[in-house]
């Protein structure tokens, strides 16, 4: 996504480019999976976006086969699917209203706490639970949050939560359910709100927005290369340094930029001004500074979570009624489903449905290390006790495991890429964009805005460009930077991921 929409704007600006992708085709993890008729998504995509520019670059490259659709979501909560946004009558049925009373309660209480001394916001769990309370903490937010992450909510970067969790309180939760049930109002001052009821996609499924990018680079006159897997590279002498005698003067590797790309086939590129990288921040910086960016990313290290996704080929004509749902038990190995009849974009053959199962891990844990038959096999357990479906209404499945899926917001991140981001500044024509070459949990919207930002920024003939906290990309937010974060770090971060608006990952 960062990487074709790049490569499409330098070219309407009359710049040459050649893209090279690691995998066989485009796409990313904004890619499609395509089985025996049936199109999957690598989780849902919604496509959200409040900027002109965008909205009129997505229009002109994916023509008729932009689709806008009304969304439908739902958590399963105690044992009961639940809308989200509440619809009134629907949390009536769905949820004890003993436990409504108890939430509420708690929630009032905590805001009473918070008036005369309000715990510090200093981990994911101080924050939600200082404004939700133990119920909903405890049946909703923690379990969640653990599935996802694979950490203790202690330990993840109180930002993760006042980034994801945008509905602040239930007061606000509440004032905002009743707006939109009752009145319809909509929240627009986000890109990504639940409380929006359409999202753009693409027919085919949103790889299909890649592969309208690809054609549009291709029409354009660029170049695109697969399966050429970036592994080293070769740096150039420094430039002479303004103060004669520098140790770093002409030595090839401190401050001297890229001559040479090397790829994992043998094969390398010249003969190019700038390179611009999406692939992951601390594979860059090892590709790139050697030694001593190892020793970098070992002091600020940043991890990726990993992800198991399960394409299920479906013999009936749905198993539910939503777009995605939402699974925060721990006794169900995903943390989500999603169901592509619903989005309207002919993905799956008639009366048939096709579902993508989400199961966060970590690369090479004991998630990832089960055979495809025993992965598959504990989802159709759980989908069978959950009354989805039954084993002979799977008509097969696919089990693609992703490494690089979600940043793992541990504490500090934002610090830890910013360091990471400064050390590759050595570097003057590197600029590394992209989720995971910012280490930012962005969407798809605030990957294209990263190329509408930065490609003037080159074509001004700027080094040494780091999108770090000075992002301007147009919708997106701030993250709440709690006081007990900025103690014992070095920066105070503004920055620009994207709010999103609820407490569900992307
Ligand atoms: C489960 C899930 C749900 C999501 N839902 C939404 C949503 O609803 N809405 C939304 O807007 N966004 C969503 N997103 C986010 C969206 O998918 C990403 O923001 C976007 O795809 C990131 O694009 P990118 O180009 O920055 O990175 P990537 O898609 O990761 O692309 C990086 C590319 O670099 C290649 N690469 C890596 N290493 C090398 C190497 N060494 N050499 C050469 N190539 C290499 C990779 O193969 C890949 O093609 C979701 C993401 C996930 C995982």
């Amino acid at each position: 996504m960062s990487g074709l929409t790049t490569a499409l704007l330098l070219l309407k600006q009359g710049v040459a480019v050649t893209l090279y992708e690691a995998t066989a085709q485009e796409g990313g993890l904004a890619g499609s999976y395509h089985s025996e008729g049936f199109i999957f998504d690598f989780g849902p995509h919604e496509f959200c976006t409040n900027n002109p520019a965008l909205h009129e670059l997505l229009r002109s490259v994916c023509g008729d086969d932009l689709l806008e659709i009304e969304k439908c979501t739902a958590q399963y909560f105690n044992g009961r699917y639940v809308r989200y946004p509440f619809e009134i009558a629907d949390v009536l049925k769905n949820v004890s209203p003993l436990l409504c009373v108890r939430a509420l309660f708690e929630v009032g209480l905590a805001r009473l706490r918070n008036l005369f001394k309000k715990p510090p916001d200093d981990s994911f769990k101080a924050w939600a639970y200082s404004r939700y309370g133990k119920t909903l903490y405890e049946m909703y937010f923690g379990p969640y949050t653990e599935k996802v992450w694979g950490i203790d909510p202690t330990q993840l970067d109180p930002r993760t939560a006042s980034q994801r969790i945008t509905v602040d309180s239930v007061w606000d939760l509440i004032r905002r359910t009743v707006g939109y049930n009752l009145f319809g109002m909509e929240d627009f001052e986000r890109a990504h709100s639940e409380f929006r009821r359409g999202f753009y996609y693409v027919r085919g499924g949103i790889g299909m927005l890649q592969t309208h990018l690809r054609r549009a680079v291709e029409e354009h006159g660029g170049r695109l290369v697969f399966d050429k897997r970036l592994t080293g590279v070769t740096r150039g002498p420094a430039a002479p340094p303004a103060s004669a005698g520098s140790a770093a003067a002409g030595d090839p590797a401190v401050g001297g930029p890229i001559e040479a790309l090397h790829f994992e086939d043998g094969s390398r590129a010249e003969g190019f001004d700038a390179v611009v990288s999406t692939i992951p921040l601390p594979v860059l910086i090892d590709i790139t500074l050697g030694e001593a960016g190892r020793a970098l990313a070992r002091v600020n290290r940043l991890p990726f979570r990993a992800m198991v996704f399960v394409f299920l080929r479906v013999d009936k004509p749905k198993v539910l009624d939503y777009h995605w749902t939402y699974y925060p038990d721990l006794d169900i190995p995903f943390q989500r489903a999603t169901e592509f009849v619903h989005f309207g974009a002919d993905m799956t053959p008639p009366t048939r449905t096709g579902m993508t199962l989400e199961i966060a891990c970590d690369k090479d844990d004991a998630t990832w290390q089960r055979t495809d038959e025993q992965i598959l096999d504990d989802c159709l357990v759980a989908m069978e006790r959950l009354d989805l479906l039954t084993r002979d209404e799977v008509l097969g499945a696919d089990i693609v495991r992703v490494p690089y899926v979600y940043p793992l917001q541990v504490m500090n991140f934002l610090e830890k890429a910013d360091a990471l981001l400064e050390g590759l500044a050595e570097v003057p024509n590197v600029v590394s964009i992209g989720r995971q070459g910012l280490f930012r949990y962005c969407n798809m919207n605030e990957c294209m805005e990263m190329a509408i930002d930065v490609v003037p920024r080159l074509m001004a003939g700027e080094t040494s460009i780091r999108c770090t906290t000075t992002g301007t990309w147009q919708g997106a937010g701030v993250i709440d930077t709690p006081d007990a974060v900025t103690g014992g770090v070095q920066t105070t971060v503004q920055d620009t991921v994207q709010d999103t608006d609820t407490p569900s990952p992307r």
